[in-house]
C-alpha cells in the first residue's frame, strides 16, 4: 500500500475515533510522518502506534497526538509551549495550526536533530531549547497552551501550571506504570483559579528532571 493510501486509512480511523477537528486532521494530512522516525520504521509511519526513537524514547501514536491537539482548542495567535520534543512531530503539528510554537528537550541529540529537521521543512515558526522543561520557559511565560508529552510522576508540575496564561489550558500525562497514567487537563481560569479534569488513560514515557550528564 502506497504511503497515501495508508494515511487516508489512518485519517479514516482517527475521524471514527472522534477526530472531528479540521485543523487537525487537516495538520496531520500536511504534515510526514515518516520524516521524524528512522529509515527502518518508516513503513509504520501511518500506522496508529507508538514508535521508538533515539534516547529510548517514543513518538506518539497518532492518535494520542490528534486526540491531545483537538484538546488543546487552539488558535492561530496562541503561544504554545511543548515540554518533550522528542522527534519533533508534535510540534511540527502544532505549528500548522499556531503562530508561535515553543518547544524543550532534555536529550541533546534528539534537540538537534528535531531542530533540523524543522529547519529542512521551513517550520520557522517553532523555537526549540535544549533543557530541563519542568522549569518550563520562564522568559517566554505566560502560554495560553502548554502540552507535555512525557508523563509527570505523581502530580501535575506546579512550575507549569504557573505559567499558564488566565484563560489557559494545558495537558499533561500524570501518573506512572504500575498505578497507570491519565492525561490531565488544567483550566487556569480568568479569576485565577485552577479546574483539573482526567481525560484519558494513556502511556507515555517519564517525564525526568535535569538534562542528561555530558548531554
Ligand atoms: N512530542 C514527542 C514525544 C517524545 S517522547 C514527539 O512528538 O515525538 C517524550 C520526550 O520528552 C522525550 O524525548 C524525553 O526525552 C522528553 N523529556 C522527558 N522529560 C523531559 C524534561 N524534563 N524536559 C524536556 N524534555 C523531557
Amino acid at each position: 500500500m502506497a504511503d497515501i493510501d495508508r494515511k487516508i486509512r489512518l485519517l479514516m480511523q482517527l475521524r471514527r475515533e472522534g477526530i472531528t477537528d479540521t485543523a487537525v486532521l487537516g495538520a496531520i494530512e500536511k504534515v510526514p510522518r515518516e520524516r521524524f522516525i528512522a529509515e527502518a520504521l518508516r513503513h509504520q509511519a501511518y500506522e496508529n502506534l507508538p514508535l521508538p526513537i533515539k534516547q529510548g524514547q517514543t513518538i506518539s501514536q497518532p492518535y494520542v497526538v490528534a486526540f491531545m491537539t483537538q484538546k488543546l482548542e487552539l488558535q492561530e495567535r496562541m503561544k504554545v509551549l511543548e515540554i518533550g520534543t522528542g522527534s519533533g512531530y508534535q510540534a511540527a503539528i502544532l505549528a500548522q495550526i499556531c503562530r508561535r510554537v515553543y518547544t524543550i528537550e532534555r536529550h541533546r541529540t534528539l534537540y538537534l536533530e528535531a531542530r533540523a529537521i524543522f529547519e529542512e521543512m521551513g517550520l520557522h515558526r517553532v523555537i526549540t531549547l535544549h533543557g530541563d522543561g519542568m522549569r518550563g520557559w520562564p522568559s517566554q511565560a505566560p502560554f495560553d497552551r502548554i502540552i507535555v508529552t512525557a508523563a509527570a510522576f505523581g502530580e501535575v508540575p506546579q512550575t507549569l501550571t504557573d505559567q499558564l496564561a488566565p484563560g489557559g489550558l494545558m495537558l499533561v500525562p500524570v501518573g506512572d506504570s504500575a498505578t497507570g497514567q491519565q492525561i490531565v487537563r488544567v483550566h487556569r481560569a480568568d479569576d485565577g483559579t485552577v479546574h483539573t479534569e482526567n481525560i484519558l488513560p494513556v502511556r507515555f514515557v517519564p517525564l525526568v528532571s535535569g538534562v542528561p550528564a555530558g548531554s
